[in-house]
């Protein structure tokens, strides 16, 4: 059956339970538009001005159709982006991982895992001690870490090294490493807690039913694996995909979660705390084994990709494509594009307008009140609160304070933000008006040293001062750190830092990010960036051949909508439909998309 059809099929499927009961004119030609430029380009936060001026790289064919068979045959091709991810690939340390009781297990401070070009062999192992002095010196590769990531399962009793074990599942299937298999069932309740927040996935999965557009798609990926990735990893073989799996992170594999995967016959290699050595030896069994061989990359920052360019390049004569999440492996292979070496199509699903949206403005919405209480107990009712920067993160913050009782002040460099914060209620004052004033400082600009040591002098006793920006740079903390001034570690990522006269302040998470850092990430947020991870494999995976070049493409716009459609059941939300009239008099498509690419939403 060719791409088209089943395309057109899924697309049948798809009329019948879409939320947004949109036709989706199956097998229809795909209508050129201005959207759909690719963007080779280095800085992935230029995304979106970058898309619009350069309206000449396109993909060659109809970009989207085939997977939005599952969605819609004729996709405008490739959307503006903009902002964002929440990491700092050089600034993410020290993060604290949030257990489901509250606890907070504390982890190493991290840097970024070096590349580990030359390392061939992995039978050098290094002793126990060795093995966790080096897990805790050495650092992660993504940097995207959630810390609701964390195992929720408590490891260290268990010293022996999953690579030191022999561990089959219950139908005698070996090929995983991972902590503990008899973790499994505890496991498989976390992933059917995810499944709740997950609808996106389930309602593709309920489609692929009858159709799998990724049969005979072989997938290796490298994300944190979490109950959510596994809701992904199960949604992606209910489409007929193959995994093997392997973690970009060395601290957030929940064990019990990939003992769950492991159970179910997925060949997962990954545990909580693995060392640099066991990071990429784990990378290696996912992609070294023989009668295998991936056609499709998932990748959350770029280590995967980079392993199999330095590793097996020739692997990549059968890769149709890779799909990459994070803000570091998206501008790596921008680099690995602009240098020529981008041998395969990529999609930068990093860059998607719901993901942003999700991530910045309703995910941190909810976190920045999870990372003050957890961290510091606060009541925010009645508390003034200065919150730097009225972008997206800034407007989250501020919405669910306000909505707490307290008292919100807002600074600005933007007057079209200060403008918009004024008319949202809040009173715009430069931060030396309020800083003698408030109980809580929240950075949340981008920006470097928007809270300096003048300002920490000045702050009140017991003012609660924290970061919700991408990087520690915003809260000058290094300036902290001077003879007169005592740190008192009283919890986990809080820190009282004390003056002479007596004074403190309560920093948190040492001016990282709080929510990363402090708290949890809603799942429906990891919802609806699996979506998309989905539907990008998808549409690569069906392509055909010519239609993307060796560069990085971003999401069409419409499959941005129809991952938020997907969403919108969970509400009983019912979507109007344009009238034929309505939708000529718009100049718009009945089906979408609905908006130009330079809508801000
Ligand atoms: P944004 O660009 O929409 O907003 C930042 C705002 O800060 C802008 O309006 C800008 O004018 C303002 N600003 C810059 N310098 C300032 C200063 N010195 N004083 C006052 N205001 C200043 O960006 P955003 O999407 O809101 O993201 C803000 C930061 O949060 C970024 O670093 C981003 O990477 C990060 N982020 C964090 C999370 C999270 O989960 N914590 C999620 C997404 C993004």
């Amino acid at each position: 059956m060719s791409v088209q059809v089943v395309a057109a099929k899924m697309a049948e499927v798809e009329l019948k339970d879409v939320p947004t009961g949109k036709d989706l004119p199956a097998g229809s030609p795909m209508t050129p538009t201005s959207e759909g430029k690719n963007l080779a380009r280095n800085d992935p936060h230029e995304a979106g001005s970058s898309a619009a001026a350069s309206p000449t790289a396109e993909p060659s064919a109809k970009a989207g159709e085939a997977s939005l068979g599952l969605l819609t045959p004729n996709p405008a091709k490739m959307p503006q982006a903009s902002a964002m991810k929440r990491t700092d690939p050089q600034q993410n340390g020290g993060e604290a991982f949030v257990n489901r009781d509250g606890t907070v297990a504390e982890a190493p401070r991290m840097k970024k895992i070096q590349f580990a070009d030359q390392k061939q062999e992995f039978n050098k192992r290094p002793s126990k001690i060795g093995r966790r002095s080096l897990s805790r010196s050495i650092s992660q590769s993504s940097t995207d870490s959630y810390s609701s990531a964390a195992s929720y399962t408590d490891s260290s009793d268990d010293e022996t090294s999953p690579r030191d074990k022999q561990q089959k599942n219950s139908k005698g299937n070996g090929d995983f490493c991972i902590k503990n298999i008899k973790q499994a069932d505890f496991g498989r309740r976390e992933i059917e807690i995810a499944e709740q927040e997950m609808p996106a996935l389930m309602a593709l999965r309920k489609r692929a039913q009858g159709e799998k557009p990724l049969a005979g798609a072989k997938v290796v990926g490298c994300t944190h694996i979490t109950a959510q990735t596994a809701v992904l990893m199960e949604t992606l073989s209910a489409l007929g995909a193959q995994c093997r799996w392997a973690a970009c992170n060395i601290y957030s594999t929940q064990n019990e979660v990939a003992a769950a995967l492991a159970e179910g016959g997925f060949s997962v290699f990954a545990w909580k705390g693995e060392s640099e050595d066991d990071f990429w030896w784990c990378i290696d069994r996912c992609v070294n084994v023989e009668g295998w061989q991936p056609n499709m990359i998932l990748d959350d920052g770029g280590d995967l990709t980079h392993w199999i360019y330095k590793k097996y390049p020739n692997m990549f004569k059968k890769i149709k494509g890779i799909v990459e999440e994070s803000v570091t492996g998206v501008h790596r292979l921008y680099q690995l594009s602009k240098a020529g070496k981008l041998c395969v199509p990529a999609m930068n699903v990093n860059d998607s307008v719901t993901k942003q949206k999700f991530d910045n403005l309703y995910c941190c919405r909810e976190s920045i009140l999870d990372g003050l209480k957890r961290t510091t107990d606060v009541m925010f009712g009645g508390k003034q609160v200065v919150v730097c920067g009225y972008g997206e993160v800034g407007k989250g913050c501020c919405a669910a304070l306000k909505a707490m009782g307290s008292i919100v002040y807002v600074t600005e460099i933007d007057p079209i933000c200060a403008l918009q914060a004024c008319m949202d209620g809040f009173r715009l004052v430069k931060l030396n008006e309020v800083i003698r004033q408030v109980d809580i400082v929240i950075t949340c600009t981008g920006n470097k040293n928007v809270v300096v040591r003048e300002y920490l002098d000045r702050m009140k006793n017991g003012c609660i001062v924290c970061n919700m920006g991408h990087s520690n740079t915003e809260i000058d903390v290094a300036s902290l750190r001077t003879p007169e001034l005592t740190w008192e570690r009283v919890r986990s990522q809080v820190d009282h830092v004390i003056w002479p006269d007596g004074k403190r302040i309560v920093l948190l998470a040492e001016g990282r990010l709080l929510n990363l850092s402090c708290s949890t990430v809603p799942t429906f947020v990891l919802s609806i960036t699996a979506t998309t991870q989905a539907l990008a494999l998808i549409e690569l995976y069906n392509a055909p051949e010519g239609r993307y070049k060796q560069d990085v493409y971003l999401l069409p716009k419409k499959m941005d909508e129809y991952v938020a459609s997907l969403h919108l059941p969970t509400f009983d939300a019912h979507l109007t439909e344009l009238t034929d009239e309505q939708a000529k008099y718009l100049g718009l498509n009945k089906n979408g998309p609905f908006k130009p690419n330079y809508y801000r939403y």
